[in-house]
């Protein structure tokens, strides 16, 4: 009688994070932009199970909408793995399997962060002990929010989003999210936010190529206080957003009569994140926006970046 071979499974985590300040600059030749963005780590979780296997295959579930994720090789998790084994010459495969708490396509970075713990995941896996600045070299061919889902805390990310600096932060602050149906394409948002420029050239006064985050902002994240955040959040992402997407304003009208401190659009949408006081303010809003019919999901930042539970 043969025994059948143990196979390890590498589990890691990753979070979803909120952008509590986001600003664009002028549109670059090479048709992209400079951000400045204040990254916050969230308590909503992306969980990576990897498995040793020939080839590369990827199955996904969780507790979000799943539909538009794709479980091909154009999947993130499986763009990740294979830049791993390329990079580090690595001549097997991996079996991924992804249980997703990140809302998808809604502005929180969910793909990213599965990009992230697959890094993690298959390099322990695969004893292949890539040194840090190199994992985060990686992750930043991936996509722009991919380093700050392995560093995770709260950061500074400058460039195009991808040059992190860690910021102090003290406490915790209490966010309640209210989802969408449906989901806004990065780009699309960006377009948008081309064209309102361009249009309103002539009133507006035209955007920095290197915009920064206000000192305001680091100030409130660095006293922990709450009040001070709800003044300085900001997206310059969330008039396009609102633009695409109409009913947003409703969202956030009716989160901010309902005692949220402030209310934002996240990232590039469209999932609106509000701040609250503290935990019974969470509830308080979350029974609130329900009462309404609005999918809710609570959550708090800083947390820990990408790390591996059990190997
Ligand atoms: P960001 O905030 O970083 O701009 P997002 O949170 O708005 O991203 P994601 O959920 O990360 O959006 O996914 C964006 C797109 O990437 C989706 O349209 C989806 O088709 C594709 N995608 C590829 N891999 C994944 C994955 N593992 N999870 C979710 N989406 C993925």
């Amino acid at each position: 009688m043969t025994t059948p071979a143990v196979s390890t499974v590498v589990h890691a985590r990753a979070p979803g994070k909120i952008n509590v300040f986001l600003k664009v600059g002028a549109l670059l030749d090479d048709g992209y932009h400079d951000v400045a963005i204040a990254y916050q780590a969230v308590s909503l979780y992306e969980d990576v199970r990897a498995t040793a296997a020939d080839d590369f295959s990827v199955r996904v579930g969780g507790t979000v909408e799943l539909s538009r994720v794709p479980t091909d090789g154009s999947n993130i998790a499986i763009k990740a793995a294979r830049l791993l084994a390329r990079a580090t010459g690595y001549r097997g495969g991996v079996r991924l399997h992804i249980d997703k708490h990140v809302p998808v396509t809604g502005g929180m970075g969910g793909g990213s962060a599965d990009a992230a713990a697959t890094l993690l995941a298959c390099d322990t896996l695969w004893g292949t002990q890539l040194p840090r600045e190199q994992m985060l070299a990686l992750a930043g061919q991936l996509g722009s929010d991919v380093p700050f889902a392995l560093t995770g805390g709260t950061a500074i990310g400058t460039g195009r989003g991808d040059q992190l600096s860690p910021a102090l932060a003290k406490g915790q602050f209490h966010w309640v999210l209210a989802l969408a149906e449906f989901g806004l394409s990065t780009p699309a948002v960006y377009n948008e936010l081309d064209m309102h420029r361009d249009r309103h050239a002539q009133d507006i006064f035209p955007a920095t190529t290197t915009p920064s985050v206000d000192a305001n902002v680091l100030q409130a994240l660095r006293a922990g206080d709450p009040l001070m955040l709800a003044e300085t959040l900001y997206n310059d992402l969330q008039a396009p957003a609102l633009h695409l997407q109409p009913s947003l304003s409703a969202v956030l009208e009716l989160g901010e009569n309902n005692g949220a401190l402030a209310g934002i659009v996240s990232g590039s949408g469209p999932t609106v994140a509000f701040l609250v006081a503290d935990h019974d303010g969470a509830l308080e809003l979350q029974t609130a926006l329900e009462a309404a019919e609005l999918t809710v999901v609570r959550a708090s930042g800083p947390v820990h970046g990408a790390r591996i539970l059990s190997a």
